[in-house]
């Protein structure tokens, strides 16, 4: 999260919006393969750009345009192995947090040894500019900086239909830690209806705290998880779609939703500071001892899956076994591969940690 200027409630020191040296802007999609391990095999860097579509977003138009998009977006690769994309938005943090060029493309090399059932494609720094690498995509995540200037919700909402096309056909969507938050009216609705909910700026908050998560709902995302305890920035009370919390599994207008990291915040940790706005917010104070949903995965009526998770703030976090195992079967879910019954076995090296980190300022010491 982050708003025109940044309180770091564990550095105690004001980040300005972008301490990065300068933001980069060639998106660069890479497709990682068991085979190229430990090496990443570069793809494309291509400069095109698709022109702006339209901006309005009148019902018989989206379905005109967008059908002959949603055809050649045909399931499964050639080889018969399903397809996931995960969209690595720009660095904007200081070092080590919202890392998510680095943190994808550990992602990625963690799937490429747990989950050779699957073919990944990362995209780094923001929406692709060749948008062909979304063919025969079986889900497609966004792990990157949201709000206003999500990179959904660009290019005047063509984005947005593009994505629904998407969904229509059965398309798995995730979002992940920042790229969680929309601004309501501009794909509140969406995300409730693609993912089950999401991050309203002022209705949820976004504190760092450390919850423990010792109960996890049977599911296959949760294969192999053990109880973890971890400190991000672990954002709550999301804006789900009417019907879901944290409380249990459910079931609205015909899409299952269910809960899979939960705990309860301290009252401490809702009497704030959250990080940006510092709050505390009476809404959050008056819910004491109310579980909250960390993460949470939905399946639609259009037969495509969704996920949310609100962690991933910390790139270091990423070592903690449990915390990756979760998400990493979470994306294989997503894109309807298999997760083996004791989830998806990865590791992580010190050296993983340091790879592909974003050039970015190091933070002025007082
Ligand atoms: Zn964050």
């Amino acid at each position: 999260m982050e708003k025109s200027t940044r309180q770091s409630n564990h550095g105690q020191r004001s980040f300005p919006k972008c301490h990065c040296g300068g933001q980069r802007d060639e998106a660069i999609h890479l497709e990682i393969k068991p085979a190229d391990l430990p090496g990443i095999s570069w793809l494309a860097l291509i400069d095109s750009k698709r022109p702006f579509l339209m901006k309005t977003r009148f019902v018989t138009l989206f379905v005109l345009l967008l059908l002959p998009l949603a055809a050649s977006l045909a399931a499964k690769t050639s080889d018969g192995r399903a397809k996931l994309v995960i969209i690595a938005g720009k660095p904007s943090h200081p070092p080590r947090m919202h890392e998510f060029n680095a943190g994808t493309q550990l992602l990625a090399k963690c799937l490429a040894q747990g989950a050779p059932q699957l073919k990944v494609e990362v995209v780094l720094n923001g929406w692709p500019k060749d948008e062909s690498v979304f063919e025969g995509a079986d889900a497609i995540v966004f792990y990157m900086d949201g709000g206003g200037k999500h990179e959904a919700v660009l290019e005047g909402g063509a984005r947005l239909m593009k994505i629904q096309s998407w969904v229509t056909r059965g398309v798995g969507i995730g979002a992940m830690h920042y790229g969680v938050e929309v601004v309501a009216n501009q794909a509140g609705e969406e995300f409730k209806s693609w993912i089950g909910g999401y991050y309203e700026n002022a209705f949820s908050c976004n504190p760092i705290w450390e919850p423990s998560f010792t109960d996890f709902p049977k599911h296959a995302v949760t294969r192999g998880v053990k109880p973890f305890q971890i400190k991000d920035e672990w954002y709550f009370n999301m804006r789900f779609a009417d019907k879901f919390s944290a409380e249990k599994a459910s079931e609205s207008a015909g899409v299952k939703f269910t809960p899979i990291l939960v705990a309860k915040p301290s009252d401490a940790v809702r009497d704030g500071p959250y990080v940006a706005p510092k709050g505390p917010y009476p809404h959050i104070q008056a819910a004491k001892g109310k579980p909250e949903a960390m993460m949470w995965v939905v399946e639609r009526l259009d037969g495509g899956r969704g996920m949310g998770f609100t962690g991933g703030h910390f790139h270091d976090n990423w070592a903690n076994d449990n915390f990756r195992k979760v998400v990493l079967n979470t994306l294989v879910w997503l894109a309807k591969a298999d997760v083996p019954a004791n989830g998806i076995e990865s590791k992580v090296t010190p050296a993983d940690l340091e790879a592909n980190l974003d050039p970015k300022n190091q933070p002025k010491k007082k």
